[in-house]
């Protein structure tokens, strides 16, 4: 499993590296070195349910979840978005950790990004969907999400579900009160539905493209830390 992964960080590094000297626009990301900025923004992208199986008692209930297809496992998925998108990041100057199912104790970061996949008996159910957390303190959650919402469809050209589900906003990890595996309440925490692993359409992108839904999710958060928001 370990090799898996770094296998497919290699080979996603190796695809980027092969791009960088093709002609394009500009930068993927505006570094952020020189910046005015005392501090680099940390964000954390954690990618859903990877290495659940190691859940304390607390968090007994994510050991077996996450959707499936073909044998293929979200996790899977949701990682190799996650890496990709680390990747981008790190090159702009961010600090980035890129986080398994079950979040250090009171984790603490600007930002905090749960990365997932739907799954559905329906093919044709597609799209993606995003929330904020229902107990946010920081009050920037929601307009964070709206963000991620609208940069990631401009990358990805998939369809954004408004419907939001009530597992999403109250994702265990924002649960500060009842897990001590959370975010801290200081931590702004958003969860992105990147796509159903079920739908043609979607594995077009969240599968076959992931550097293309990592572009998405790392646009937001720059994004997010050029407005007064941050
Ligand atoms: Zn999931």
């Amino acid at each position: 499993m370990q090799g898996k992964t770094l296998k497919a960080m290699a080979a996603g590094l190796c695809l980027i590296f092969a791009t960088a000297g093709a002609a394009r626009p500009g930068p993927i990301l505006e570094s952020r070195a020189g910046s005015d900025e005392a501090l680099p923004l940390r964000v954390a992208l954690q990618a859903g349910h990877w290495r659940a199986d190691e859940a304390p008692r607390e968090l007994s209930g994510l050991r077996r979840n996450g959707t499936s297809w073909q044998g293929m496992h979200e996790w899977e998925v949701n990682l190799e978005i996650a890496q990709r998108a680390a990747v981008l990041l790190e090159e702009a100057g961010y600090q980035v950790d890129v986080l398994p199912a079950v979040v250090p104790r009171a984790y603490r970061a600007d930002l905090f990004i749960a990365i997932h996949a739907d799954g559905s008996d329906d093919a044709r159910a597609s799209g993606y969907r995003v929330a904020s957390s229902r107990r946010d303190r920081t009050g920037k959650a929601h307009e964070v999400a709206e963000l991620l919402g609208s940069v990631y469809g401009e990358a990805t050209g998939l369809r954004r579900l408004t419907t939001t589900t009530r597992r999403m906003r109250n994702y265990y990890a924002f649960n500060y009160r009842r897990y001590r595996h959370s975010i801290h309440p200081a931590t702004v925490g958003v969860i992105i539905e990147t796509g159903f692993l079920t739908s043609s359409r979607d594995r077009a992108v969240i599968v076959d493209d992931p550097g293309r839904a990592a572009l998405g999710i790392a646009r937001a958060v720059q994004a997010y830390s050029e407005t007064d928001l941050r």
